[in-house]
């Protein structure tokens, strides 16, 4: 990997911090913790689990894509891609896992502009929750 990171690879951090504090708040707002196992857990020690790998930048920001989990739920669901599917399932239903997976197939060009502007958006809305 190259030393001085481009300017798209920036965005992309500053995009994953966003959605990371996005998905921990909502984490908090839905269950007071982690979303999987949920067990109370301080906004410091959740982390953001992604479905759908981080390789994949057409579902790296998709907040349907995203779980706030604590450190070893997110540790044994990476290791266990048919729970981690069970869990979805379960958590937000079989058709809308279908229509993620099929937006992490798509071909378009990802807009990263497009998809920060709608993230700071966001952010604003959690953060006025406190
Ligand atoms: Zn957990």
């Amino acid at each position: 990997m190259r030393k001085t990171k481009t300017p798209r690879q920036k965005q992309i951090l500053r995009m994953d911090d966003m959605c990371s504090e996005i998905i921990r708040r909502r984490a908090i707002a839905r269950c007071g913790g982690c979303e999987y196992c949920l067990k109370p857990k301080t906004y410091s020690k959740l982390q953001c689990s992604h479905f759908i790998g981080r390789t994949n930048l057409h579902t790296r920001f998709d907040l349907e894509n995203l779980i706030g989990g604590d450190g070893n739920c997110h540790m044994k669901m990476e290791h266990n891609p048919h729970e981690h599917e069970a869990w979805m399932i379960k958590h937000i239903g079989s058709e809308a896992l279908e229509n993620l997976i099929i937006r992490s197939r798509s071909t378009d060009k990802v807009d990263l502009d497009k998809i920060e502007a709608f993230l700071k958006e966001s952010l604003e809305r959690w953060r006025l929750e406190g």
